[in-house]
């Protein structure tokens, strides 16, 4: 008897059944560009083959006007079709299901050829659009519908149409970007006339028994967007022009509002969706923040939607699905929606990956298999880099044993995971912690690894992570300065106000930390008015009237940097903007290129540039020290000394622009190897 009767049920569409009701919402993973099909296959067969009911590809171009960037892949020669066959063939024989997504980006094709109803230049965008006249229009549906029936012809099971996220169909529904008079413009009627033509007309093209998916945006979360009413009136035309199944999309590319981060409630959207519930026939797909199969089936059980997109946790487990089904979701390892090895990558130009699971994207090459010459290995150092390495030489069957002084596992990640909005990274120790186990790894905490007590291992790695960086400023033993560790792993009483040295991904947490209360990433009510989300049924689009009501801050926080440069401007590409937006909403001051004088009982002394001007007294309770960190190199020091090779991996070897993502990705590498 399962856990997850509603999301292991199938799904009949009538001409096929799909296996449960997970659909892997699309990625794009920067794979198909580099041209290496074999890769490209391989990362969708694993997919496949851990179980989920079916997958989407990352958006594909119906024509070079409609790619995301320059060069974006699409199907547009035998030999683009050949390569897709290449990727379908592979997941059919791993007895997977696979739609591809049609993704046209109107004005959000970042090139200078991007065509959009009308000449609308995007906030996010360098590229104003020229506005289509009648033939290009009909151009762009022909476009859509001859992809649609390539991708029938490379072996796809179906396809996707996305019309949300502000992209090119979406762009024709508002008033915002479509000004036109003709009959593609004006009324909503015809407005909407362009998505519901190209799901007309990619129907007819592909015939009946072939899955098609409009994803449609439910609640734009921009000044203008669409009423419900619309987005209902939407829904049934796209119906009766014939679409399988609707997919949500929440919230175009330039909203203000985050809607896939870290810091938004676990399915904070699927409210959004469950409105549609019983407007339309066809079964109804929720998605954003959904990481657990508990979550994914109190969903389905509580009549939010027939079917649940997730999209990045396939990234970071591939197995979810047949985990749930064995009963095993404590080995699922978690999304913890940071975005830094995957979107941060794919707006990169890099390779899509996982912070949690490096080998997403490089199946091919990165292969831990079983040792045919099993090791003692000791791994000092229970942080995410040594808790990755002790984990993947485990698996290959090495004798591992994990030392940590202290009396836990999670190093770093235990103060990340004190911060509000961060939450997720509870998440990620307890998988740590359900790996070991499973693992078989000798877990000795609360032990010092002294060169004598790894006398007889075959490989030592040391894994012993960072200190915090000695700023030097005078007057800094005086009794109102903390570091950022008495604070966030030693719950240190904390002032009224606060000054905060160093304004890196540490300076940030602990900010949000001090000016935040109950997490609202715990609460949605209050999330939602934080961020002036609402009901798409009383306020158009979703925004609140009055805009975000945030709770006061807890605390008056300034944060300072020497650089001169804005604050923040080296956190994740497609986060730091979240993290910034809510330290300013909560009133925390940011100053730059500032030199730190001396800390005194009036406060935190500082001066501006080079010649030390504009003195300047931040006059505080507490001063909170988040000035980087140093390798902690001790043990490594000490083995060198005896001659005793080791691997160093993690802060422990290089601190500077250490996060996670590195720490993770160094240990199963090394570990790979061993
Ligand atoms: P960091 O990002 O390197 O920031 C260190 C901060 O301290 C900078 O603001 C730096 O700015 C300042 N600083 C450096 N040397 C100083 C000195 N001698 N005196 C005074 N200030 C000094 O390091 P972190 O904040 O400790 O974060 C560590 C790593 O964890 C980072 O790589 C970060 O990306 C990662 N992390 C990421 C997140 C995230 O949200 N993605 C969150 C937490 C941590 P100035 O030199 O300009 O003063
Ligand atoms: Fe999730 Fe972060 Fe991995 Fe992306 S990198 S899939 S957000 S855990």
């Amino acid at each position: 008897m399962t856990s997850y009767p509603h999301l292991l049920s199938p799904l009949d569409l009538g001409f096929t059944t799909l296996a449960n009701r997970v659909l892997m919402g699309s990625m794009h993973t920067n794979l198909e560009e580099r041209g290496d099909w074999n890769r490209v296959a391989e990362f969708y067969a694993e997919r496949a083959r851990g179980g989920v009911g079916l997958m989407v590809t990352g958006g594909m171009a119906p024509n070079a006007e409609g790619g995301v960037f320059p060069g974006a892949a699409g199907l547009f020669t035998p030999q683009d079709i050949a390569h897709h066959r290449l990727v379908t063939d592979r997941v059919h024989d791993a007895g997977g299901r696979i739609a591809m997504q049609i993704l046209h980006a109107g004005r959000y094709a970042y090139g200078p050829d991007c065509v959009a109803p009308s000449a609308v230049k995007s906030p996010i965008s360098p590229f104003a659009p020229r506005a289509l006249d009648e033939a290009g229009i009909e151009k762009q549906i022909d476009d859509i519908a001859i992809a649609a029936v390539r991708a029938r012809e490379a072996g796809y099971d179906g396809v996707e149409i996305m019309g949300s996220e502000g992209y090119f169909l979406n762009q024709f529904l508002v008033t915002h970007t479509n000004r036109r008079e003709d009959r593609w413009g004006g009324s909503y009627e015809n407005r909407m006339r362009l998505p519901v033509e190209v799901m007309r007309r990619v129907r007819a093209a592909v015939g009946r028994d072939f899955i098609v998916i409009f994803r449609l945006s439910m609640i734009d979360l921009v000044p203008n967007g669409s009423t419900h009413d619309e987005v209902v009136q939407l829904a049934r035309a796209i119906e009766a022009a014939g679409a399988d199944i609707l997919n949500t999309g929440i919230g175009w590319h330039e909203a203000r509002v985050p809607t896939i981060a870290t810091s938004v409630p676990r399915a904070g959207f699927a409210w959004v969706t469950k409105k549609l519930m019983g407007k339309v026939g066809i079964p109804v797909i929720t998605s954003n923040r959904i990481n657990t199969p508990e979550v994914a089936e109190g969903l389905l059980a509580g009549g939010c939607a027939d079917m649940v997109s997730l999209a990045r946790p396939f990234l970071a487990d591939p197995e979810f699905v047949n985990k749930a089904r064995a009963g095993r979701p404590d080995l699922i390892a978690p999304c913890i929606a940071c975005n830094q090895a995957c979107l941060d990558h794919t707006f990169g130009g890099k390779v899509s990956s996982c912070l949690v699971n490096p080998r997403a994207g490089h199946e091919t090459e990165l292969v831990p298999v079983p040792t045919d010459a099993p090791k003692r290995v000791a791994v000092v150092g229970a942080g995410p880099a040594g808790l990755s390495a002790a984990i993947t030489a485990a698996q290959r069957g090495h004798a591992v044993t994990l030392f940590d002084r202290a009396g836990e596992i999670g190093g770093q990640l235990n103060m990340a995971r004190r911060v509000p909005g961060k939450e997720e990274f509870h998440g990620l120790v307890d998988w740590f912690a359900a790996m070991l186990a499973e693992t078989g790894v000798t877990l000795r905490l609360g032990v010092e690894a002294t060169p004598d007590a790894l006398e007889g291992f075959d490989t030592v790695v040391v894994a012993t992570g960072v200190t915090p960086r000695d700023p030097g400023i005078p007057g800094q033993d005086h009794p109102s300065v903390l570091s950022y560790v008495d604070v966030l792993r030693d719950g240190a009483p904390v002032g009224g106000r606060v000054a905060i040295v160093g304004a890196g991904g540490i300076g940030f947490d602990v900010a949000e930390f001090l000016v935040t209360g109950e997490s609202p990433t715990l609460d949605l009510p209050e999330w939602l008015r934080e961020w002036g989300v609402t009901d798409p049924e009383t306020a158009r689009a979703g925004l609140a009237p009055d805009g975000p009501q945030p709770e006061p801050p807890v605390r008056e926080v300034v944060l300072l940097q020497r650089k001169a440069e804005k604050p923040g401007k080296r956190l994740g590409k497609t986060t730091g903007w979240i993290h910034r937006a809510a330290l300013l909403m909560k009133g925390v001051q940011m100053k730059a290129g500032v030199n730190y004088e001396r800390i005194d009982d009036a406060g935190l002394h500082i001066s501006y540039g080079a010649a030390r001007e504009r003195p300047e007294v931040i006059a505080c309770d507490t001063v909170v020290l988040c000035s980087g960190q140093e390798s902690a190199r001790g043990l490594a020091d000490a083995l060198g000394a005896r001659g005793v090779a080791c691997h160093v991996i993690g802060g422990a070897d290089v601190a500077a622009e250490l996060d996670a993502k590195r720490a993770i990705d160094q240990g199963v590498r090394l570990a790979a190897g061993l």
